[in-house]
């Protein structure tokens, strides 16, 4: 059966290389959703033809209006949820389909889960060609949460004006800079709202305005707000378009009464830029940073460190990165892709001596002043890309191994250490390693190599290689990190293979 035609609508392909297999632009269409796809849209079929359908979920029978078209598929807007999945729950957040930061909302959390799951063991299965049990002999359960709302520290609120003049805070509307007012997003700290009230309601009193993206005037653009969620610690920071926020002191007089609140800061970004944060910073009150931990490290946080949004879960996979890399105090381990060093202080205090590399200095200069902070000596940060510190600081001890010595020999390692490490851990960004790093990784011969990645597609690509040379999928451990979201954090254990 095709679907219904709508005033006698023409059959149309809009892309001009098919028919969308007689499915005009617009037509309705009733579908029963089998499954869904990597970014949590539902996939239904109508007469062999397949449709993509954002907000419909697993087990729905909706109704849906066909969009775009193309040779062999097509997608279609949700229009009415006819019967639900027995997965589909009521969202709590009411923005949840105008919003981008949720995906998969209405979907069961333990069907979240499963999703996840689906979603690693078909990527090592199809992109890395794994048999189950027999090439991966141990697939833990995802680790989720026990509850899976207000698990950000993290939050970058943008601030406008609406029609009628008045300040608002809240999201933009997908794939635009409208802002769709909310300030209380179920994914954020809860204290957050608090915070963005008395900032909305100091705005209004003292007739600071909010920035204008369309001609670059006004003034106050973002309101940044972290949270240290094992010390309560908060910071605030507003984003302006210029040098100075007048009133300042009166912002400062309410913020200080919210519990919590240590660091008020102004950072400064007069550019017409999507980039949220300018590079200058400055103190209004309290610390220029705040203090969080996770285990039993401290971290300072300042507004534009990278630190794990989620640190309850971080804490879980840190455990089970430290866990599959099975350290007793004498290894030697090189921490790729170490961003501030998080895991490299984890492993540091199991370790004899921890070497990372991070490409953003800013990130190596955060990894130092932490080692210090929690009096770690044995770990030294190196700026640069992994995949030309790492050959270089091999090719170089090969040739010659004094220099590597004395380099390493500083700092209680040892040149033969550092270039046969006993585990290498890997957390590189979406795109996975470079085919250098992977390289050297095989040549050094390390033990075990604990990969940690937030795109299963690459890494299975990169398992793959590994495991033509001489290494082989030992665990797997996924870790929700972000729920309600398509993305999913997976440790695996690689392990030399005896011969
Ligand atoms: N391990 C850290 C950060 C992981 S995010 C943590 O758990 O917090 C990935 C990091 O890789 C980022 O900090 C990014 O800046 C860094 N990065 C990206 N490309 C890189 C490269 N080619 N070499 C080294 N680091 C890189």
């Amino acid at each position: 059966m095709k679907g219904k035609k709508k005033n006698g609508a023409k059959r149309q392909a809009t892309d001009g290389n098919g028919q969308g297999a007689g499915f005009p632009k617009g037509a309705e269409l009733e579908l029963f959703i089998e499954d869904m796809g990597t970014e949590g849209e539902g996939i239904g079929k109508k007469d062999g033809f397949i449709f993509f359908v954002k907000d419909a979920v697993v087990g729905d029978h909706i109704l849906a209006k066909a969009m775009k078209m193309k040779k062999n598929y097509g997608y279609a807007r949700l229009v009415e949820v006819l019967e639900p999945s027995p997965y589909r729950v009521c969202p709590p957040c009411t923005f949840h389909r105008q919003c981008g930061g949720c995906q998969i909302q209405a979907l069961d959390y333990r069907q979240q889960l499963k999703f996840k799951e689906d979603k690693v063991i078909n990527n090592l299965k199809r992109i890395g060609g794994f048999l189950l049990l027999e090439d991966i002999p141990v697939i833990h359960p995802i680790i989720g949460m026990d509850d899976p709302y207000f698990y950000r520290n993290k939050a970058q609120v943008p601030i406008g004006m609406d029609k009628d003049g008045k300040v608002v805070a809240g999201f933009y509307a997908a794939h635009t800079h409208v802002i769709i007012p909310n300030r209380k997003c179920l994914l954020g700290a809860e204290g957050n709202e608090r915070i963005l009230d008395s900032v909305v309601s100091f705005m209004e009193e003292y007739k600071v305005p909010a920035y204008r993206e369309e001609d670059g005037t006004g003034l106050v653009r973002h309101v940044l707000i972290r949270t240290g969620f094992s010390t309560g610690e908060i910071m605030v920071c507003l984003v302006i378009n210029g040098g100075s926020l007048p009133y300042a002191e009166k912002l400062v007089e309410k913020l200080r009464m919210i519990k919590g609140v240590a660091s008020i800061l102004l950072n400064r970004n007069e550019r017409n830029t999507n980039t949220i944060l300018g590079e200058e910073t400055a103190t209004l009150w309290g610390q220029p940073f705040i203090t969080d931990t996770i285990g039993n490290i401290k971290y300072q946080i300042s507004p534009l460190s990278f630190y794990q949004v989620n640190p309850v879960q971080t804490k879980k996979l840190y455990e089970a990165a430290l866990e599959f890399a099975g350290l007793t105090g004498k290894e030697t381990v090189w921490d790729l892709y170490c961003g501030i060093g998080t895991i490299s202080l984890f492993l540091a205090q199991k370790a004899k001596q921890v070497y990372g590399v991070e490409v953003v200095a800013s990130a190596i200069a955060d990894a130092r002043r932490n080692a210090e902070l929690n009096r770690i000596e044995n770990v030294e940060f190196f700026v640069g890309k992994a995949e030309e510190v790492l050959p270089e600081f091999y090719v170089k001890g090969k040739m010659e191994p004094s220099a590597n010595a004395k380099e390493a020999g500083g700092y209680g390692g040892s040149a033969d250490g550092m270039l046969h490490p006993d585990v290498i851990v890997v957390d590189p960004p979406r795109k996975g390693c470079d085919p250098k790093c992977l390289e050297t990784i095989v040549k050094m011969q390390p033990e075990r190599v604990v990969y940690v990645s937030c795109d299963s597609a690459t890494l299975a690509r990169d398992l793959k290689y590994l495991c033509g040379e001489g290494y082989g999928v030992q665990k797997v451990q996924m870790v929700d990190m972000f729920p309600h979201t398509v993305h999913v954090e997976t440790i695996v254990l690689i392990q030399k293979k005896t011969s």
